[in-house]
């Protein structure tokens, strides 16, 4: 690993983070007959100290693979087959069998609290590909600015009924707000900015971290698969998301920096897992915006896979321009350009995905 490469920072440097977890404790303030409390002392507090990554302590980290049978150790395995874009053999991944009855959905949050990593575009892409391979979708917008929203052409301003009436409003139901997403078997629950105040509103909610879960519940009966998309914040919505779901993607951008703040995001995946959702599993971590051409993007995706081994997905999103351009359409990559390298590699990550789910 060269120095000044980017992805680490030196090993001394450490910084002290305050991880803000949401409990279900709700501790009063000093004056007695007080019903309002402010919304810091609902929240347990804390603090670590998050070294940078920086190869000494790595979030996901795998130990090496043990030598194949017949190899000696320190020598590379014999290649079983070509080399896909993370540098490992590519398996071939079986075709998604199709299901005869839908239901017992699995619910899989696209979470990094970095802001243009791709995971929008990843629950767009992945829903829509699922629902081409036969699966029963619903998307859910979990961030205020609705960009999934807007990125499957609906309209943030003529939204009649949004994730907010359904997590804050006892009188509304899930079939209230879902709407068809323009794919065929794939459904959306839309949000717009009006999300932002259902942070501070669940604060008094009683089992604030378990809403989402509660208020997705009658639609695992329907769905194959539910992918909710997060904002990019580890706050009270994102630890809803988590407390919602079976597992986790992080995609992450092949860039300088790529690992910054993952250590602090893996750390609260671990707090949601011991206190709220023993469930709680990383599906994988998604190279996205990769450039195979430069050696930067090369280096950058041999970092990655040396510091998570199989946990790194073999499909690989690279960088091409017509995602943005499907965004502005108003329609999946998979429907606005359908034979386009960027509409398969996130039907290879449907395949992908599904083989590694125990009864998909
Ligand atoms: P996030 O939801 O993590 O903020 P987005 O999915 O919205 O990230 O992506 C941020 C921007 O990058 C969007 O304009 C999107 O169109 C673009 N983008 C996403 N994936 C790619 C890619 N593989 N190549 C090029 N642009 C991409
Ligand atoms: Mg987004």
């Amino acid at each position: 690993m060269r120095h000044g490469y980017g992805l680490e920072s030196p090993a001394s440097r450490s910084q002290v983070v305050v991880s803000t977890l949401f409990t279900g404790v709700i501790r009063r303030t000093e004056n007695p007959g007080s019903q309002i409390v402010s919304e810091q002392s609902h929240r347990l507090d804390v603090a670590a100290t998050e070294p940078e990554p920086d190869g000494s302590m790595l979030p996901f980290e795998r130990p090496a693979p043990a030598p194949a049978p017949g190899q000696a150790p320190g020598q590379a395995p014999a290649p079983t087959a070509e080399l896909g874009p993370t540098g490992r053999p590519m398996p071939v991944l079986p075709e998604p069998t199709p299901l005869s009855v839908h239901g017992g959905a699995r619910v899989v949050s696209m979470c990094n609290q970095k802001g243009g990593v791709g995971k929008t575009t990843t629950t767009i892409n992945l829903g829509a590909s699922l629902a081409e391979y036969g699966r029963k979708v619903l998307l859910v917008d979990f961030d205020p600015q609705g960009s999934l929203s807007v990125g499957l052409g609906l309209n943030p301003h003529e939204m009649d009924l949004t994730i907010y009436n359904l997590l804050l409003q006892a009188d509304v139901t899930l079939d209230d707000v879902v709407v068809p997403s323009g794919v065929p078997g794939m459904d959306l629950l839309p949000s717009n900015i009006d999300l932002s105040a259902a942070e501070v509103q669940l604060v008094n909610e009683v089992a604030r971290e378990q809403t989402l879960q509660r208020v997705l519940a009658p639609a695992l009966a329907d769905y194959d698969v539910i992918l909710i998309d997060c904002q990019p914040s580890l706050g009270l919505l994102t630890v809803n998301a988590l407390t919602a779901s079976d597992g986790v993607i992080v995609p992450l951008e092949c860039e300088y920096f790529a690992l910054r703040g993952v250590a602090l995001l893996k750390t609260t995946i671990d707090k949601v897992r011991e206190r709220l959702n023993p469930r709680l599993e990383i599906e994988g971590v998604l190279g996205t915006m990769f450039d195979g051409r430069t050696l930067h993007g090369r280096e950058v995706m041999e970092r990655l896979v040396q510091a998570w081994g199989d946990t790194v997905f073999h499909t690989v999103i690279r960088r091409t321009v017509k995602f943005s351009d499907s965004t502005v359409a108003g329609e999946p990559i998979t429907t606005y350009a359908s034979s386009s390298a960027g509409a398969d590699a996130y039907r290879q990550l449907a395949k992908e995905v599904l083989s590694r789910w125990p009864d998909a």
